[in-house]
């Protein structure tokens, strides 16, 4: 029989990068609430329409990343490609825009069918917040500030800062032709895809990473001549609001999002430590997307960073999961129900406890002990259950084991967990 296998571009995240996938997301989670962003938790799966209508018919998600399926009651619907689409159908429905300005944040799994390879998946997680009732630049520039804060907390400062504006919707639709009239009279020199989105999304050129359409562009025209007043304001008040974070960037006209709905502010954070897929995070301005989607017109900004991409950066940095603080070794099945019992009352204090279930040799339940990385095994046999006793046995540093009254167990263990923390300590700083 064939062994089953994970779907391509589908991956197992296993325990030991779990732990730095929760030390990455804890760390943007507790910068997101310092900052006054509530979570939001949403489904899965969507009415593909939610997609269809927010994302763009023309674009590569809708027109050909997404995981679409008729479901059994004959509805189309999708699983999500990406978080602000649902976040804004589901304030929407929940009257959260409503006279009421939204900090928002989320965490979980998106999906799309693209070419599986370093730092592309197809079921990959992104971090996102949206900002929703305020015009800015103000809260996109506050939204930036945040980001940086997530790089500092994991001390990534190799993270480079480019920022655009795409203009209102007329705006952005004078560059779209003068866009389109330039490359006209170059597209041979265009490749494929990029001449067909010379006939269905223009703008989306400017982000081909093809060499020769890179080097058809040179002399393109750019997005920031075609702004209208009211949005060079809005972009050099940003640009202010930054310099006074102190937070470096670099303006980059060719800067755009591969989605629909943006417009005026735009940002990509980048590093060269990540190979072909160098953006952890992009996001940007999208006041037309609330009304697009059949809500009051509200403006918002938002970000998505990629946590795949994220944890790459920060692999180096973090420690390995947290061992257990004790691994309870019983002997015979009364020993095992008290000793159970006692590993509850640890946990009570605050402690991590392993107890050992299954059969095992004292010799055996010690092995496993010493592999879990706990700090201490605490032994109890029918001899300590009948005096109220229990060994506590240091498995890391010189300590000798002691007998303890069960009642102080806590303490022994405690004791001996301090001082073993400091040699690791000691250890690390090395
Ligand atoms: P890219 O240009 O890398 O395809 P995108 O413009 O499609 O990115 P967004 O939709 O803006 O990306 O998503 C925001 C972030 O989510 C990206 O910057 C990246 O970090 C991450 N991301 C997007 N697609 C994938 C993927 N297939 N696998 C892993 N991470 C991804
Ligand atoms: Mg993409």
């Amino acid at each position: 029989m064939t062994r089953l296998q994970s779907i391509k571009g589908m991956k197992d995240i296993l325990p030991a990068g779990a732990a730095i996938w929760q030390h990455a997301e804890y760390a943007a989670r507790r910068v997101l609430e310092a900052y006054g962003y509530r979570e939001i938790r949403l489904p899965l799966l969507e009415k593909t329409e939610v997609f269809a209508r927010s994302i763009g018919t023309q674009t590569d998600i809708v027109g050909k990343e997404m995981y679409t399926f008729t479901d059994r009651d004959g509805d189309s619907i999708s699983l999500r490609p990406e978080g602000t689409a649902g976040c804004v159908r589901a304030g929407i429905q929940h009257g959260l825009f409503h006279k009421q300005q939204q900090r928002l944040y989320y965490f979980g799994p998106m999906f799309r069918h693209e070419r599986p390879q370093r730092g592309r998946h197809r079921q990959f997680h992104q971090i996102g917040a949206e900002a929703v009732g305020w015009e800015g630049p103000d809260i996109d520039a506050e939204l930036i500030a945040l980001v940086a804060r997530i790089w500092r907390e994991l001390n990534l400062d190799e993270i480079v800062l480019e920022i655009n504006s795409l203009g209102d919707l007329e705006a952005r639709n004078k560059y779209r032709e003068k866009l389109v009239e330039f490359l006209s009279t170059r597209a041979s020199q265009l490749d494929k895809d990029s001449q067909h989105r010379l006939r269905t999304n223009p703008l989306r050129i400017l982000d081909s990473k093809d060499e020769k359409t890179r080097n058809a562009l040179a002399d393109a025209p750019s997005i920031l001549d075609s702004l209208d007043s009211k949005s060079r304001d809005h972009f050099e008040s940003l640009q202010q609001h930054l310099r006074a974070f102190g937070i470096p960037f670099r303006v980059n006209p060719r800067l755009v999002r591969g989605l629909d709905y943006y417009s005026l502010t735009v940002f990509e954070w980048t590093s060269d430590r990540l190979g072909a897929q160098g953006t952890v995070c992009a996001g940007g301005r999208y006041d037309g997307l609330v009304e697009q989607l059949g809500g009051k017109p509200v403006p918002a900004v938002g970000f998505a960073l990629g946590i795949e991409r994220l944890v790459e950066l920060v692999s180096n940095a973090v420690k390995g999961p947290e061992n257990p603080d004790a691994y309870m070794v019983t002997l015979g099945s009364a020993a095992r129900r008290a000793g159970m019992v006692l590993g509850e009352e640890l946990r009570d204090a605050g402690l991590r406890v392993v107890c050992h279930c299954g059969e095992g040799s004292i010799k055996n339940q010690l092995k496993r002990a010493d592999k879990s990385g706990a700090h201490v095994a605490v032994i109890l046999g029918d001899d300590e259950l009948a005096s109220g006793n229990c060994i506590v046995k240091p498995l890391r540093g010189e300590n000798k084991q002691v007998t303890v009254q069960q009642p102080d167990v806590l303490a022994a263990v405690s004791a001996f967990v301090g001082t073993s923390n400091s040699e690791t300590d000691k250890e690390t700083n090395r």
